[in-house]
């Protein structure tokens, strides 16, 4: 959605006045690690509310293809309204063209056109156009209203320009040229901003004005930054932290008040209702900011903005706009499920039912794109477990919230597990890897903080779902033990509890026909025909065991291939993390249960394991 209409919407609502919305503005980092670690960053910034967020692009277009690659990952698997930067400089029009043809295929429909800065050694530009202006005037001439197009400007004037009418005249080109909105400089004078929106309105720009708002982390950045870009700073900032400035903490702690109190002023003198964050890839500065102004919860309380449509992230794809359904076993797994669901040119809405998927896309992601660690860092998260007991640990770590992540878990566990989590523990204890997991649920409100999704006024449901990576003779003894359970609740023919337990190899055992759709999440809402949106399914989990052993043999590859980060104490573990490895793929199975009577209590499961007796790993 075009940024000046999401604007609208959120300042139209029916709360008065509406609350000050925000945006953030992320770099593209250096390394791939990085890049991966800003997309955690970006994802749980996500649960802020921020109406945009926007990727900043190398003037000259150097890591350009990055700048596209991570608009497209956070529009598509993140469901970020994403604003690309382009700038001019030193580009020739085919490279443009290329841009902007990938950002459009992203779904992405803003952009902020700029002009960037001039090679460092003073030679002249090579590019095709001159001024941002410029670029505006291509892209409207090329793509006509597709883009919503913003423009920089400076507050306290541009460096290269001494004279300040003709820096607010060329701002005012840009505009007629077709901008649609405008993002400032940073800035700490709020008497210079609002004296200098007062003057724009008065030469006729009507378009909003963002203004960009940089958050105080340490003395020495903050000084170095308004240096660079040769801004004021008022005496006050100096007086407050000048005085503090070795304490970062207490540097952070000031500006945050300096900033919010700036921010304040911003939205009363009538011209501001929108702010945009120099997150520069963080995140604690701009969430105390947001805090302080009490605008997390201003916004996630309003009418028009926040509240999910789905219990999984919605993409803003163009081609997955319909997609109302998924299946369970890729809910901690976003990116590799968007990558492989990538080429389909339908996707399933309603029940999986006749447009059942076409085939899932091979799993061609490198190692460390599977993983999302790279090599180094998959060792430093979870070393080299010798055991199932060592491996267990590390999953029962994440299940606790020491480990921020596992290989087949992108991001911490959800709250949504607290309620099972003591039973996921001991099941880990016992050998049993669990993998993913949801709590039944009868009648929860939609608006609910944990477990709520979809439309005000709705109720939600879900069934207990269970899947674990454990040896094929506790299968043996469980199915066992579960076709006995079903068998004394009566009717065999529709099983209360049902199964999928596979190999490696693809040999399947189950109580569920071909062609079953078991829907495991859904909600009631007025006036809606009832949402399924999660089910569980044979043919994506037999597409999902595929990409949970193949998880483990790159794990493995990963680890033995790079032998020199791994400390001389863990190599000796190494080859026993292989010889498990190899029992993995040759003696283990990846099992999901389903209790479809929703009213049951969650402990019915676990007690049908722990029936078993299973020895606790030692
Ligand atoms: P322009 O509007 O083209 O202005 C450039 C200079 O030319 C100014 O001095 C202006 O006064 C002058 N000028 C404009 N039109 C005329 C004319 N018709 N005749 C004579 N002079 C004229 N840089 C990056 O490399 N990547 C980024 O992602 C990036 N993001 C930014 C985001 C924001 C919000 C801001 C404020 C800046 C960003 N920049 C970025 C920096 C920006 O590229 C530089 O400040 C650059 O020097 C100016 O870009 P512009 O788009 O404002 O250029």
């Amino acid at each position: 959605m075009k940024i000046s209409e999401k604007l609208h919407q959120a300042h139209s609502g029916s709360t008065r006045p509406p609350p000050a919305t925000f945006s953030f503005e992320f770099f593209v980092p250096k390394t791939s690690q990085g890049v991966q670690n800003l997309y955690d960053r970006m994802d749980r910034m996500y649960d802020l509310n921020p109406i945009f967020i926007d990727i900043t692009w190398n003037a000259g277009g150097r890591s350009s293809s990055l700048t596209n690659e991570m608009v497209y990952t956070a529009q598509s698997t993140l469901g970020l309204e994403t604003c690309m930067h382009l700038t001019c400089t030193n580009m020739k029009i085919e490279l443009i063209d290329e841009a902007l043809s990938k950002a459009y295929k992203s779904g992405c429909q803003n952009i902020l056109a700029l002009r960037g800065d001039p090679p460092l050694d003073g030679s002249e530009s090579t590019g095709d156009f001159k001024y941002a202006k410029d670029l505006i005037l291509y892209i409207r001439k090329k793509y006509g209203n597709h883009f919503n197009i913003g423009v920089a400007a400076y507050p306290e004037g541009h460096p290269e320009e001494e004279d300040e009418s003709k820096t607010l005249h060329y701002l005012k080109e840009k505009c007629d040229a077709g901008a649609n909105f405008i993002i400032t400089q940073m800035f700490y004078d709020v008497d210079n901003f609002i004296s200098w929106c007062a003057k724009l309105r008065k030469i006729g720009v009507e378009i909003p004005i963002i203004p960009g708002i940089m958050p105080i982390s340490t003395y020495a950045a903050f000084i170095r930054r308004a240096k660079w870009s040769e801004i004021k700073i008022p005496p006050h900032f100096l007086e407050a932290l000048e005085p503090i400035k070795d304490d970062d903490f207490l540097v952070r702690e000031k500006g945050t008040e300096l900033v919010s109190e700036m921010c304040q002023q911003l939205i009363e003198s009538g011209y501001v209702n929108h702010l945009h964050f120099y997150t520069m890839n963080l995140e604690k500065a701009t969430v105390m900011i947001l805090e302080k102004l009490n605008l997390v919860e201003a916004i996630k309380s309003h009418d028009l903005v926040g509240g999910t449509e789905l219990p999984w992230r919605k993409s803003l794809h163009p081609e997955r706009s319909k997609e109302s359904i998924r299946p369970i076993f890729w809910q901690n797994r976003k990116y590799s499920y968007v990558s492989r669901t990538a080429t389909w040119d339908e996707f399933p809405n309603g029940r999986w039912g006749d447009s059942r998927s076409p085939a899932f896309g091979d799993i061609d992601l490198c190692a460390s794109e599977l993983l999302r660690q790279s090599p180094k860092r998959a060792y430093e998260l979870w070393g080299t477990p010798g055991s199932l007991k060592e491996l267990s640990d590390i999953v029962i770590s994440y299940l606790k919230g020491d480990l921020k992540s596992l290989p087949w878990s992108d991001g911490s566990v959800g709250d949504d597990t607290k309620v099972i989590v003591d039973d996921l523990v001991e099941l880990n204890k016992r050998g049993l890897l669990t993998m993913n997991s949801q709590p039944a649920l009868n009648s929860i409100k939609s608006s609910e903080k944990i477990f709520g999704w979809g439309p005000k006024n709705g109720y939600v449901y879900q069934k207990q779902y269970l899947e674990f990576f454990c040896h094929k003779d506790i299968i043996v003894k469980l199915l066992q033990t579960i076709d006995d359970y079903n068998n004394n609740q009566g009717d065999a023919s529709s099983a209360i509890i049902s199964y999928y337990a596979v190999d490696l190899k693809g040999n399947l055992t189950t109580n569920c026909n071909d062609d079953d759709i078991n829907a495991v999440t859904w909600g009631v809402f007025p006036g809606e025909e009832i949402l399924q949106p999660t089910i569980v399914e044979k043919t994506s989990f037999l597409a999902w065991k595929d990409e949970v052993y193949r998880l483990f043999s790159e794990w493995r590859k990963v680890l033995t291939s790079n032998l020199a980060d791994v400390k001389d104490e863990d190599k000796k573990n190494l080859h026993k993390f292989e010889k498990l490895m190899t029992e993995f793929s040759e003696d283990y199975v990846l099992c999901n249960l389903v209790n479809n009577d929703f009213i049951d209590s969650n402990s019915t499961l676990f007690n049908l394991i722990y029936g078993l007796d299973l020895q606790v790993l030692e």
